[in-house]
């Protein structure tokens, strides 16, 4: 089982771990404890490297299976024996650029929801680009310059972003979840981590998030499509 730093400090970039199973075959090992994100929720994987055994060792994917977080190693020098200390290092600047986008895509979810009634459907990201898929009827050409200056008035605003990990029923209890997917989480689920961007969004999510939206930067309202006549999906950019 992988403790998952990165749930409850997202700015962490460099952590140190114990090798706790190895498998030379597909060059994997898993951590006592992790920093690098697994990918889910459209957050891809993190990047960077692993050091163990004096070999500094690049992390070329990272997933999660059941509790475990498995971390592809390049290269070819043979893999650290179980039990090993190492020291994981995050590639920085693709991770900061995730959290920027990842946050700019739920400013655009809350102001949608507040200003439109619109629910979100799904996303997907990279660094620095994203799109999301909303119940928008109403949604046409003339809107794309009224939501970039909404959203980008929701940045400056300089709203915090806060992170917590609830106990199921109390996160049952909280309307604004309700709206989103949380009535699909695994009956097995006991805690629920929950994103708030105060005042304007609140969301269960296991992506990482800076902590205030004034670090996102400007959103760009890149485009849309319709996906039919309720389905519409907004493309952003983050500068
Ligand atoms: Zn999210």
């Amino acid at each position: 089982m992988t403790e998952l730093l990165y749930q409850t400090d997202s700015y962490l970039k460099e952590f140190e771990a114990l090798i706790t199973a190895v498998d030379n075959e597909t060059r994997s090992v898993v951590l006592d404890r992790t920093a690098f994100y697994p990918g889910g929720g459209g957050q891809p994987c993190d990047f960077g490297t692993l050091e163990a055994a004096g070999v500094s060792y690049p992390v070329e994917k990272v997933k999660k299976q059941g509790d475990d977080v498995l971390h592809f190693l390049g290269g070819a020098t043979p893999l650290p024996p179980p039990g090993s200390a190492s020291r994981g290092t995050l590639d920085w600047a693709r991770r900061y650029q995730l959290m920027r986008t990842h946050s700019a895509l739920h400013v655009l979810c809350g102001t949608l929801f507040r200003d439109y009634g619109a629910l979100v459907t799904g996303g997907d990201m990279e660094p620095l680009k994203g799109r999301m898929d909303f119940e928008f009827e109403r949604m046409r050409g003339e809107l794309v310059r009224d939501i970039e200056n909404a959203v980008n008035h929701e940045v400056q605003q300089g709203r915090e972003i806060r992170v917590k990990i609830l106990p199921r029923e109390e996160a049952f209890q909280i309307p604004d979840l309700i709206r989103t997917k949380i009535n699909l989480l695994p009956e097995g689920i006991t805690r629920v981590r929950t994103v708030e961007i105060v005042g304007l969004d609140l969301q269960a999510d296991g992506g990482t998030h800076v902590g205030n939206t004034s670090e996102v930067g400007k959103i760009r309202v890149a485009d849309y499509k319709s996906k039919g006549a309720i389905n519409k999906r907004i493309y952003i950019e983050v500068v």
